[in-house]
C-alpha cells in the first residue's frame, strides 16, 4: 500500500480518534547511513522536507546537533553535567559529535556557508548543539521545503545514551535533526517561533511528527535493529557488508543499534490469546467503553538481548507483552506494527533505559533473582513512553513530568496489576524497604513518596529541565513527585474518573504536542469538576501540604444542677440529686456521656480537602468531612464512650500530605500499628535518602 502507511492504517481501525495522522506530516526523512566501525563513526545522506505548517513566512531554519554535546568540555551539557550522567562519567577519549558537511536546498542553493552556531538558551557561545541556517528563498505559509545533507557521526564512547563500547553500537540523537516551528497558539507559543533548546544535562527531546525511511549499512556480521518495520535487507559479498532499510511513519524520532552479538528473538503478540474476555469487559466498565472499542493489535515483539541473558528472554518478553495489553487496554491499541527492546552489554549501561519510538533498551544484570525488579520494571517503564513521550509527544525539555510522571504513574500501575507487590520486592540500595516497612501494597506510591518528601520544597513540577535547583530536584520533580500527585489525583476523583482522564489524553492527544494546561483543561472537563486548585498547588506550585490532628480532649460530662423546664414545670437537680443519679449509674454500671473536643489544623499554605475518622472504644466509628480551607477546625461531640483513635485521612488517599506522623492521635491505652507503620517509614525515608 504506497502512500498509506501501515501504521495509519492500523491508527485509524485502532483509534478513530487519530485523525490527525492523515494530514501531510511536517517531517519527510530519508537517510542513508553507514557505519565505519574503524572510526566509529556513521557516514550520513539526509534528504528532509520539511512543510511550513504556519501563517507565517519562514527565514531561517533550526537544527538539533544533539552528538556536539560530547565534543568537549565546553558544551552546555558538559558544565551543567560536570560530564555525568545518571552515575556513569564520559570516557576519557571517547569524544563525540556530529558535522554538517554540507546542506543543500534541492536542486538549489548551497546553504553549507550559512550555517551558524546559535545557543537560544544560555550565553555559552561553546555550546554547539544548535544551527540556525537564513534561507536564500523563504518558506511561504503552507510551503515546503526539501534539503540535502551530508553529514558525520562520529559516536561517543557510550556515555548519556548514545555511542559504541567495543563492537556495540547505539545510535539514538545521531543526525542532524530539525527543530519545532511553533505557530502562535501551539502549546505557550504567543507569536510563531523556533523551539529548538540545546542540548541539556537534564533534559531529553521535542521534536514533529513524520516520517523515516532510512537505509544501514554495516559489515555482514552484525545484527541491527530500528525504529520502524524492516523492509529489506541486502547482502555485499564484496564488501562484506549488509544493508538494512527500515521505515515508520507517525513518529518523531529514529534510532538504530548494530552489534554482532546480539541474540535476535521475535514473537508475535497476540491480543486474543494475552487478553481474557473478563479483562477485556473489566477495562471497559473503567474506562466506559464496549469490549469491542478496546481491541487490541497484534505486534510484532523484537527482542536483541546479551547471548549470557538468554535465560531472561521470557521475561523480557513477558514485561512487553504486559506493557502492550495494560498501556492498550488502558488508553488506547499501540498502533504501530513492531516493538524492538535492546538489551545493552556489559559496560554499555549509558544507553539502556531509553525510549525511541518502536524501539527502547533496557538493561539487566547477569542473573537477576526471580522476585527481582529488573528487567521487569525497566522494560516497562520504557514501553511505556511510547505512550508518554512517544504518541503524546510533549516537550520534554519544558515539561519532564508530561513523559516521565506520566510514566511513572503509569508503570506502577501495571506493576501492581501484573506482579503483585509481595512478588516483587524493593530493594533499595540494598535495603529491603518493603519487608521493613512491612508493606501490604503500594510500594511505588511509597518509593515515590519518599522522595517526594525529601524534595518538595524547591522547584515547582513544572519547569525548564535545566532550570531545576539541581539534578536531584529534576529528577524528583519529573518522576516520583508526579507519581504522588497523580496518585492523589485519582484517589480523589476516584478510579473510572482518572481512569477516563488517562484515556481521553491518549486519544485527545495522540500525534500531537499538549501542554500541561491542556492536561489541567481535560482533567477539568472529564471530572465534571474545576481542579484549578490541584494545579495551581501541586503542578504549578510550591505550597506545601500538612494536615494536623492538633488535640483531642474528652471529659466525662458531669451531672448538671440547676432548675430545668420539664413538661412545663420547673424541676430542681439539687447536690442531693446528684449524689443520687451518680450512685444510680455506677451500681448499673452505666457510662456517663462523655464530651468530646477534636482541634484540627492546617500546617501547610495548600488546601486540600480531608476526611477525619474518630473511633471510640466502644467500637464506634465518627467521619467528618473538612473542606480544609480554614488554619484550623473545631469538632465537638456528645457520645456514650471516650475516643479511642482520632486520624485525618486514614485510608491515605492524600498522598501530598507531607507529614502522616501528625495525622493520627491515639489514646494512651491504645497503642496502633499504623503509627509504628509510619514512624518506620519517616525513619527510613531519613534513613535512606541521602
Ligand atoms: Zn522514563
Amino acid at each position: 500500500m504506497p502512500k498509506i502507511s501501515r501504521a495509519l492504517a492500523l491508527a485509524a481501525l485502532a483509534l478513530p480518534l487519530l485523525g490527525a495522522a492523515a494530514t501531510t506530516p511536517i517531517v519527510d526523512y530519508r537517510i542513508r547511513a553507514r557505519l565505519d566501525t574503524a572510526q566509529k563513526a556513521i557516514d550520513g545522506q539526509e534528504t528532509l522536507t520539511w512543510r511550513n505548517d504556519s501563517p507565517d513566512t519562514i527565514r531561517e531554519l533550526r537544527f538539533h546537533l544533539y552528538l556536539n554535546a560530547f565534543q568537549n568540555e565546553k558544551s552546555t551539557f558538559m558544565r551543567e553535567s560536570g560530564g555525568q550522567l545518571r552515575g556513569a562519567r564520559i570516557p576519557k577519549e571517547g569524544w563525540g559529535y556530529v558535522e554538517v558537511r554540507k546542506m543543500q536546498v534541492a536542486g538549489g542553493a548551497d546553504l553549507t556557508p550559512a550555517i551558524r552556531f546559535i545557543h537560544p538558551d544560555d550565553d555559552n557561545a561553546d555550546d554547539q548543539t544548535v544551527i540556525a541556517v537564513a534561507l536564500p528563498q523563504p518558506v511561504a505559509p503552507g510551503g515546503s521545503i526539501t534539503l540535502n545533507i551530508d553529514f558525520l557521526s562520529k559516536l561517543p564512547k557510550v556515555f548519556a545514551r548514545t555511542g559504541y563500547h567495543n563492537d556495540f553500537y547505539f545510535a539514538g540523537q545521531w543526525f542532524p535533526k530539525i527543530g519545532v516551528y511553533e505557530k502562535a497558539g501551539d502549546r505557550y507559543a504567543k507569536q510563531g517561533a523556533w523551539n529548538c533548546h540545546q542540548f541539556h544535562a537534564n533534559s531529553e527531546f521535542f521534536a514533529d511528527y513524520g516520517n523515516w525511511d532510512v537505509t544501514v549499512t554495516v559489515p555482514s556480521t552484525y545484527v541491527v535493529g530500528a525504529t520502524g518495520v524492516e523492509q529489506s535487507r541486502t547482502e555485499d559479498a564484496q564488501r562484506r557488508e549488509s544493508t538494512y532499510r527500515f521505515v515508520q511513519e507517525n513518529v518523531h524520532e529514529f534510532a538504530w543499534t548494530a552489534s554482532p552479538k546480539f541474540v535476535r528473538v521475535e514473537r508475535q503478540f497476540d491480543p486474543d490469546r494475552e487478553v481474557s474476555a473478563v479483562e477485556l469487559s473489566d477495562v471497559g466498565k473503567l474506562v466506559g467503553r464496549s469490549g469491542g472499542e478496546l481491541r487490541l493489535k497484534p505486534v510484532r515483539m523484537i527482542l536483541l538481548i546479551q547471548p549470557e541473558h538468554r535465560s531472561q528472554i521470557d521475561r523480557h518478553f513477558c514485561a512487553v507483552a504486559n506493557g502492550l495489553k495494560w498501556f492498550g487496554l488502558w488508553y488506547g491499541a499501540y498502533p504501530y506494527a513492531t516493538i524492538t527492546v535492546v538489551d545493552p552489554p556489559y559496560g554499555a549501561e549509558g544507553a539502556g533505559g531509553m525510549e525511541y519510538p518502536t524501539l527502547i533498551t533496557a538493561g539487566t544484570g547477569l542473573r537477576p533473582g526471580e522476585h527481582e525488579t529488573d528487567p521487569e520494571e525497566v522494560v516497562i517503564h520504557e514501553f511505556g513512553h511510547q505512550y508518554w513521550y512517544g504518541m503524546v509527544g510533549t516537550n520534554e525539555f519544558e515539561e519532564s513530568w508530561l513523559d516521565e510522571g506520566f510514566n511513572t504513574y503509569s508503570t506502577g500501575k501495571v506493576i501492581d496489576q501484573v506482579y503483585s507487590p509481595l512478588d516483587v520486592p524493593i530493594h533499595w540500595q540494598s535495603f529491603p524497604v518493603e519487608e521493613l516497612l512491612g508493606l501490604p501494597t503500594y510500594t511505588d506510591d511509597v518509593m515515590n513518596r519518599m522522595a517526594y518528601l525529601f524534595y518538595r520544597k524547591v522547584d515547582p513540577v513544572v519547569r525548564n529541565a535545566w532550570d531545576y535547583y539541581d539534578t536531584t530536584s529534576y529528577g524528583i520533580n519529573s518522576y516520583m513527585r508526579p507519581g504522588v500527585l497523580l496518585r492523589t489525583m485519582e484517589n480523589y476523583l476516584g478510579p473510572p474518573v482518572m481512569a477516563r482522564i488517562m484515556r481521553a489524553w491518549f486519544e485527545r492527544y495522540c500525534f500531537h504536542h499538549p501542554t500541561s494546561r491542556d492536561f489541567e483543561k481535560l482533567v477539568n472537563e472529564v471530572s465534571g469538576q474545576d481542579m484549578t486548585w490541584f494545579f495551581d498547588q501541586f503542578v504549578f506550585g510550591t505550597d506545601q501540604l500538612d494536615y494536623r490532628v492538633d488535640s483531642v480532649e474528652s471529659e466525662k460530662e458531669p451531672v448538671r444542677r440547676g432548675l430545668f423546664l420539664q413538661k412545663g414545670q420547673r424541676v430542681a437537680v439539687t447536690d442531693e440529686e446528684v449524689g443520687r443519679i451518680e450512685k444510680d449509674r455506677a451500681k448499673k454500671k452505666e457510662e456517663p456521656p462523655y464530651h468530646i473536643v477534636v482541634k484540627l489544623r492546617r500546617e501547610g499554605e495548600a488546601v486540600f480537602p480531608v476526611d477525619m475518622v474518630m473511633t471510640l472504644v466502644n467500637g464506634e466509628t465518627i467521619r467528618q468531612h473538612w473542606d480544609g480551607r480554614d488554619r484550623w477546625v473545631k469538632y465537638e461531640f456528645n457520645k456514650t464512650s471516650p475516643p479511642k483513635r482520632v486520624e485525618i485521612d486514614p485510608e491515605h488517599k492524600v498522598l501530598l500530605d507531607a507529614n502522616f506522623e501528625n495525622n493520627s492521635w491515639v489514646s494512651d491505652s491504645a497503642p496502633l500499628p499504623f503509627a509504628k507503620w509510619f514512624s518506620n517509614l519517616m525513619f527510613w525515608s531519613q534513613m535512606v535518602l541521602p
